[in-house]
């Protein structure tokens, strides 16, 4: 899942600037998941921005809403009106539903509510961990299933620095070392030799290096190809 954390209140407070009319707008997927930007923080928020102004004596008239999923076309459509009616939206999904927005209405001003942080998973209650950078070439067959790009601080392909202490990474010790992780796990089911095998460099064409990115089905690919 994406994970992402909330901008401080002052932050959107300064993004939303002299508008009066907000919307803040929810997002029920990732964002609620890790309780960044569901339904439940999207009413909190519009509550907080609307008791500041207040209190600053310029008051302003914030709504929320919060649609299924803010990357797709079809749940924005639903809040068209909403979204019209605002000076400004405050989106508190992820850095794609704040695109997605801007995308799909070009003449509103949309400000995002949240940072985006990682790719990753709840590894125990409110504690959510990175797992993948999303490199578009997964090793992840060659490592046990533990990402070196992600869960190494150096992102290293070739094992580890040498400065891992006792499992731990050498940027703090509470970071296990990725490459222990993987070291250990193809130990315990004896499949050493594949870190033997010798691999060709890493494509990084399919990462950022490589541009932005996209991905076309391959029976729409092929219709292209027979045009
Ligand atoms: S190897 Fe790439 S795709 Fe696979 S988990 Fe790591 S970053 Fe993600
Ligand atoms: S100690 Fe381990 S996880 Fe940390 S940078 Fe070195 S190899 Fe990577």
């Amino acid at each position: 899942m994406i994970v992402a954390e909330q901008k401080k209140l002052e932050e959107m407070k300064t993004l939303i600037g002299e508008a009066e009319k907000v919307l803040v707008v929810g997002c029920g997927t990732c964002v609620t998941v890790c309780f960044a930007g569901g339904a439940r923080e999207a009413a909190i928020t519009a509550t907080s921005l609307r008791m500041s102004s207040k209190l600053e004596g310029q008051p302003k008239q914030v709504r929320d809403v919060t649609v299924q999923r803010q990357c797709e076309w079809e749940y924005l459509d639903q809040i068209k009106d909403e979204i019209k009616e605002a000076d400004v939206v405050l989106s508190l999904g992820c850095g794609i539903g704040v695109q997605a927005i801007a995308e799909h209405y070009p003449d509103v001003w949309v400000v995002p509510g949240l940072n985006t942080t990682f790719l990753g998973l709840p590894t125990e209650q409110g504690v959510w961990a990175e797992r993948c950078a999303a490199c578009g070439d997964c090793v992840l067959g060659l490592t046990g299933g533990i990402c070196p790009i992600a869960r190494c601080s150096k992102s290293l392909l070739n094992g580890p620095c040498g400065g891992s202490e006792a499992g731990h990474c050498e940027i703090d010790p509470d970071v296990p070392c990725a490459w222990q992780l993987i070291y250990d796990r193809l130990s315990s089911m004896n499949k050493l030799h594949v870190l033997m095998d010798l691999q060709p460099p890493k494509n990084w064409s399919t990462s950022r290096d490589g541009g932005p990115r996209k991905i076309v089905r391959q029976d729409l690919r092929l219709i292209e190809d027979e045009e």
